[in-house]
């Protein structure tokens, strides 16, 4: 059996078929094997939310836990045992919607933690309301006219709050994204990773097809993530082009130090 495959647990995954969940799972067992880390020294704490099953599907020790409040549950479990590597797993309503101001808590303190956000700009679990970074004039059940609010731009508030460690990734990419998130769980402080996700039951908008016009690979256009401020402006950019990989990174104390 691989070492990705040992990581599997006896809980069969109940996703629907073609959710970016999946690259997900895939790209969370693979970093972990990958960087050879004992599953008896991982925790994967969750909210609520398709996300949010997630810790069920890996055999390391998993927290399932309340709506918004993965970040407080793992921060207090980092605090307890600095030998853990605790890894974050939430959605865009856990974690910038209901879970916002642990959010922001949890960056600026820069808890020593992981944070993979399955960012797929809608509720699905409660099958298809608008989110928090449902783009203006999205059309859901709870907004037939089209959103009239202006989407949260996740990455945006990671930096403005003093953020180390601020990535982003797409399910379609489960390479690149596991590269992400190793470096996310070596990374001093809160490694962040903004993961676009397509919800392919509820968004008909942000789909594989739509991302794979639009996004691109940060590293290879020369971009160094060294300048908070030139991260500030990368972060703004959403739409016909959006970033891929590491907008920022630095070195700095980590809470509990
Ligand atoms: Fe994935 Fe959407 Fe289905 Fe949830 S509702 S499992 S996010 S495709
Ligand atoms: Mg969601």
């Amino acid at each position: 059996m691989s070492p990705v495959d040992e990581l599997r647990s006896a809980t069969i995954p109940d996703w629907c078929p073609g959710c970016g969940d999946y690259a997900i799972v895939m790209s969370v067992k693979a970093a972990i094997a990958e960087l050879n880390l004992d599953p008896k020294d991982v925790l994967i704490v969750s909210g609520i939310g398709c996300s949010s099953k997630l810790p069920h599907y890996v055999q390391t020790y998993g927290f399932h836990g309340i709506h918004g409040r993965p970040l407080p549950i793992a921060t207090g479990a980092k605090l307890a045992n600095h030998g853990l590597k605790v890894i974050v797993i939430s959605g865009d309503g856990d974690c910038y919607g209901i879970g916002m101001s642990h959010f922001i808590h949890a960056v600026r303190r820069n808890v020593d933690l992981a944070l993979v956000v399955h960012d797929n700009q809608i509720y699905g679990l409660t099958t298809g309301q608008t989110s928090p970074t449902s783009d203006f004039g999205f059309k859901t059940k709870t907004t037939p006219s089209g959103s009239i609010e202006n989407a949260v731009r996740p990455l945006s508030l990671a930096i403005a709050a003093g953020g180390t460690f601020v990535s982003r990734g797409l399910a379609g990419n489960p390479k690149h994204l596991t590269g992400l998130i190793k470096e996310a769980i070596q990374h001093r402080g809160t490694g962040f990773v903004d993961v676009l996700q397509p919800c392919v039951t509820f968004n008909k908008v942000n789909t594989y097809a739509w991302y794979r016009e639009r996004a691109y690979d940060l590293a290879l256009t020369g971009y160094q993530p060294t300048d908070r401020a030139a991260a500030a402006e990368k972060a703004r950019e959403w739409g016909d082009k959006i970033p891929l990989g590491l907008l920022f990174k630095e070195e700095k104390p980590v809470y509990g130090d």
